[in-house]
């Protein structure tokens, strides 16, 4: 694809959080930028990650937690593709539209990289069986297997009479006690609570939730006092809690702990922090830092680079103290707005600006209406931190009608029991079908 009628053409990898975003703003008129552009991204919808925990635990319906991106960003061009590689010598990229085969070709005259970042796996001799067993919660898809694996367990649970085997299918190990493996586990634990309500042979004492953290208190990315608050409230609800400790080995019904103890269990949910998009690796030309994220200059251009750009989690870009920008959502979004600034006064012959996006607050809901929140050196915990989250993100959720959805199901869980039902989404399923168990004792299957 080459550009038409001589109209410059920006190249945004990525529709994600900072890829959308950044499209929204260099297509709204008041920047006045004559340039067409075109998002090439592997799905037609973004996700919308801070309600994705609650798509996997139930409390929302995870398409809900889904922007279509042709919506969002009407004025810019889509190709839902999977991004196959850059040649950065003729500004061309390589890809392969969803659903064909062909290799294709489109030029850029300024490329925006905004691939996102992926679950950090440690390397198999550091930890072992993580790829193989562990679930991960990043993508739509790992929501709606949490929760059809979770349904799995019940009922796998309910059906069998060894009350230590139903122990271990009940018990869910949770690895990193930052703020997704605690919103996981805090949302988790509500939904398998309420949903053995309706087995009839699963008592609370064979529910098991145990949270694994390397580092010496959950929660680093708050301010001590509530970490230590929410560690309080989720012990006190029965979830253990390892700090200092970590997970060496994951297999299919067991875990072994950095002290080499054997637990049983039979879910364990990875979440021990990220790692940029493995793509940039295979872009030569690209340049990136030890840690593998591209590394950008101040006004979000890469390195040595004129027309080549990088946003949010994949890209390392100093913030006002120097540091890079924190690899989140809030900024990403906040950073779109400076990009296209930058890229527009390149266009238009005028210097760039330094971009520059400090952190607002973090905010983790815990479950059972508590949460925790630290914002602008405000620190709230309880239901007010809670209910603070939801309003926040429900005023962030792009689109109205999105908001709606959202409020809406919300709304009817306050009334009404969850949706238990499986949809069909749990690959681990096979991997337990495989495991011999033995339901009848005439069971030959
Ligand atoms: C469970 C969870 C909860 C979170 N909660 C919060 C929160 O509450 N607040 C907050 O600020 N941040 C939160 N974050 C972090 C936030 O989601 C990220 O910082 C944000 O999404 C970064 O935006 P991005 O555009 O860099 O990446 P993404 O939004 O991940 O977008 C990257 C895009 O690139 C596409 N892509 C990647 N590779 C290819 C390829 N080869 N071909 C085609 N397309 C490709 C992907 O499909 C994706 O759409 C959370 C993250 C997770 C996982």
């Amino acid at each position: 694809m080459v550009s038409q009628n001589g109209r410059k053409r920006i190249v945004i990898l990525g529709g994600g959080f900072g890829g959308s975003y950044l499209a929204k703003a260099l297509t709204k008129r008041s920047l006045g930028l004559d340039a067409d552009v075109v998002i090439i991204d592997r799905h037609n919808y973004f996700t919308f990650f801070p309600l994705l925990v609650e798509a996997g635990c139930g409390s929302i319906e995870p398409r809900h937690s889904t922007v279509p991106i042709r919506e969002f960003a009407p004025k810019a061009e889509l190709l839902m593709a999977e991004i196959a590689s850059l040649d950065t010598e003729h500004q061309r990229v390589h890809f392969h539209l969803i659903g064909d085969d062909q290799c294709r070709a489109i030029e850029y005259d300024h490329l925006v990289v905004a691939l996102g970042s992926v679950t950090r796996v440690m390397p198999e001799d550091v930890v072992s069986g993580v790829r193989e067993h562990a679930l991960f919660i990043k993508h739509m898809s790992d929501a709606i297997t949490i929760r059809d694996r979770t349904v799995e367990q019940l009922e796998l649970a309910n059906a069998i009479d060894d009350p230590e085997e139903r122990r271990r299918l009940l018990h869910f190990v949770i690895v990193g006690g930052n703020v997704t493996g605690i919103e996981v586990v805090g949302e988790l634990e509500v939904f398998v609570r309420e949903a053995s309500a309706l087995y009839r042979n699963i008592s609370d004492d064979d529910i098991t939730f145990t949270v694994y953290e390397f580092n010496e208190r959950l929660l680093a990315a708050l301010p001590e006092n509530l970490s230590r608050w929410a560690t309080k409230q989720l012990a006190g609800r029965g979830i253990e809690i390892h700090t200092g400790a970590g997970v060496k080995e994951v297999h299919a019904d067991h875990i072994v702990d950095s002290d080499g103890k054997v637990v049983p269990c039979s879910t364990v949910i990875w979440t021990a922090g990220i790692a940029p998009s493995p793509m940039l690796k295979q872009m030569t030309g690209l340049p990136l830092n030890k840690f593998g994220s591209l590394q950008c200059e101040c006004d979000y251009r890469a390195v040595g680079s004129e027309n080549i750009w990088g946003l949010g989690d994949c890209a390392s870009v100093p913030g006002p103290d120097g540091k890079p920008m924190p690899p989140l959502a809030q900024i990403a979004v906040r950073q779109a707005p400076q990009l296209a600034a930058n890229i527009a006064a390149v266009m238009q012959g005028r210097p760039t600006k330094p971009g520059g996006v400090e952190l607002q607050g973090v905010l983790v809901p815990l479950g059972r209406h508590r949460g925790v929140a630290a914002i602008k050196g405000i620190h709230i915990h309880g239901f007010f931190a809670w209910a603070m989250w939801r309003a926040i993100y429900l005023l962030k959720t792009p689109r109205f009608g999105r908001r709606m959805r959202v409020l809406a199901d919300w709304t009817l869980n306050a009334f009404f029991r969850k949706d238990y039902t499986q949809l069909g989404m749990n690959h681990a399923s096979r991997r337990e079908m495989v495991r011999p168990h033995k339901v009848h004792d005439s069971d030959e299957c």
